[in-house]
């Protein structure tokens, strides 16, 4: 398998000199589901946003799809879709318009069977001409993911795509990631529940403290989830 994203000692100091990331290493295959688990302020955030190219890493090197992402930023941009953890949506606008609209950031020619073809795929279709502050919580989410989708990248990135949603939201949500990976789609998702990866993901990082502690397959680390230390480590 082709890896698609290349993270290799990646370091992150913020201005007043924390330490969020201390060398991360991780390489994510296409295709592939990857949950990144860890408590508050492990670094998931931080790790997601220097990839993105939103902040900037102290040191380290990441390419995407083969483009590194300091000096070919716009070919490793395009490749990538990034689903925050904050609603960040205009109310007022439309559904439709919110999801070409982002496509037209990225430079993409407007494509109407894209973009119904994204809808569609989210259950968003009949509700294209809704302005987003009439949709329900779970109904923006999906918009959330729709806009992240609207360049078609091949790697998204869906940063607690479920903290602070109910029971039936969170299994909606695994669902469209499953649907995702099938069309092809590279995930990678942070989370802070355990139950969370074992749903859906195909590996699970584990993070702690900007340290990447263990990437594994889920079925072998889920036979690991007795041990003390990983408690320890995952709830502090
Ligand atoms: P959560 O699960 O709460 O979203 P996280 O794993 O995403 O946490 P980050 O948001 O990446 O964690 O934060 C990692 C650490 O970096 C935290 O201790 C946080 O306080 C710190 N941090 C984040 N942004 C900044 C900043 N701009 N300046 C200084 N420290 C920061």
């Amino acid at each position: 398998m082709a890896v698609i994203l290349d993270i290799r000692d990646l370091r992150k100091s913020y201005s007043d000199g924390f330490e969020a990331l201390k060398g991360v290493d991780l390489q994510i295959e296409q295709g592939e589901i990857l949950a990144l688990l860890g408590p508050n302020g492990a670094g998931k955030t931080t790790l997601i946003s220097t990839v993105c190219g939103i902040t900037q890493a102290t040191s380290g090197q990441v390419s995407v799809g083969g483009h590194d992402i300091v000096t070919a930023f716009r070919a490793a941009r395009a490749m990538i879709g990034l689903v925050p953890q904050e609603i960040n949506l205009e109310p007022f606008e439309k559904v439709i318009n919110t999801v070409q609209f982002s496509r037209g950031l990225f430079g993409k020619p407007r494509d109407d069977a894209a973009i119904e073809r994204i809808l569609r795929q989210l259950s968003l279709w009949d509700k294209k001409d809704n302005q987003i502050r009439a949709l329900s919580g779970g109904m923006k989410r999906r918009v959330l993911i729709a806009k992240a989708l609207s360049h078609e990248p091949r790697l998204l990135f869906l940063d607690e795509p479920t903290a602070g949603v109910d029971v039936e939201l969170r299994k909606d949500m695994w669902e469209i990631v499953q649907g995702l990976k099938a069309d092809g789609v590279t995930i990678v998702l942070t989370t802070h529940y355990i139950e969370e990866a074992e749903a859906i993901a195909d590996r699970v990082g584990v993070i702690a403290k900007g340290e990447l502690l263990l990437v594994e397959e889920k079925a072998s680390l889920m036979a690991r989830m007795g041990q003390k230390q990983l408690d320890v480590q995952l709830s502090e």
